[in-house]
């Protein structure tokens, strides 16, 4: 087993604010790490260092085998293997479903169109949305958009997919098909690196579960240990706020 993501003594600041106060994480290929923990601990900085959206202030990250944190670094190359699927869907509202899902392959992968939209409609299909290739993102759920913006990562063909509260900006009644797709991939061995307030999929999914406060991982360990029998006092508050 390799690692997918190595993260070593990971500092972040912005200006005076000390984000991030040295975390050291790894996720092995195939694994799902679930990322939980109050608004503001740096759940969501932590992931946008891990492809570089965020540049750390000190400490080393290797991800998919590349130090990313090295100047000298491929990172154009190195993001076409990463998906990031966010809150907000970020689609392309004057582009169909189709068309939002076949844009960056062709542009970024330089695939064919025929390619391009072959795979998209795999894709689709995958998320449970194949009848929607001509619709416009106006005209579906919001659950059904994040869906879509599922698929489109998974056209890239990524290697390691970042996922930031995907379910957050969703009304309660369309959390679960999304769920279910993100459920799908860990089952089909997807290493993903999930950040999410939906306590029952980490438990049910996720092979590790990592609590964050205060830029520090306070407790990380199997979901029955984390969730169901924390060791530390800031991480039983924290579930008893939110279970
Ligand atoms: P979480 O995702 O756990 O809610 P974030 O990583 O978004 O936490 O934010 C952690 C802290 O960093 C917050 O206090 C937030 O206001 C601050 N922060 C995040 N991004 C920036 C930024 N670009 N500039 C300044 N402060 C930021
Ligand atoms: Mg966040």
């Amino acid at each position: 087993m390799s690692d997918a993501v190595v993260i070593e003594d990971l500092h972040k600041s912005f200006g005076p604010l000390e984000v991030l106060t040295g975390i050291d994480l790894t996720v092995t290929s195939g694994e799902v790490v679930c990322v939980i923990g109050p608004s503001g601990s740096g759940k969501s900085t932590l992931l946008r260092c891990v492809n570089l959206l965020e540049s750390p202030t000190r400490g080393r990250i290797h991800t998919l085998g590349v130090e990313i944190t090295d100047p000298d670094c491929e990172l154009d190359a190195l993001r076409r293997r990463i998906g990031m699927v966010f809150q907000q869907f970020n689609l392309f509202g004057h582009l169909t479903v189709l068309d939002n899902l076949t844009i960056a392959q062709r542009r970024v992968l330089r695939r064919t169109r025929a390619e391009a939209e072959r795979i998209a409609r795999e894709n689709l299909d995958r998320v449970g949305l194949g009848d929607k290739a001509g619709a416009y993102p106006a005209h579906l759920s919001g659950g059904q958009q994040q869906r879509v913006a599922i698929a489109r990562s998974l056209s890239m063909g990524p290697e390691l997919m970042l996922f930031d509260e995907p379910t957050s900006a969703l009304d309660p009644e369309l959390v679960g098909d999304v769920l279910t797709v993100m459920r799908d991939l860990a089952t089909e061995g997807m290493t993903m690196l999930v950040v999410t307030h939906e306590m029952a999929f980490a438990r049910d999914v996720a092979d590790r579960v990592v609590f964050m406060d205060g830029g520090v991982i306070v407790e990380q360990g199997a979901p029955a240990a984390v969730l169901g029998d924390p060791t530390e006092e800031r991480t039983r508050t924290f579930l008893r706020r939110v279970l």
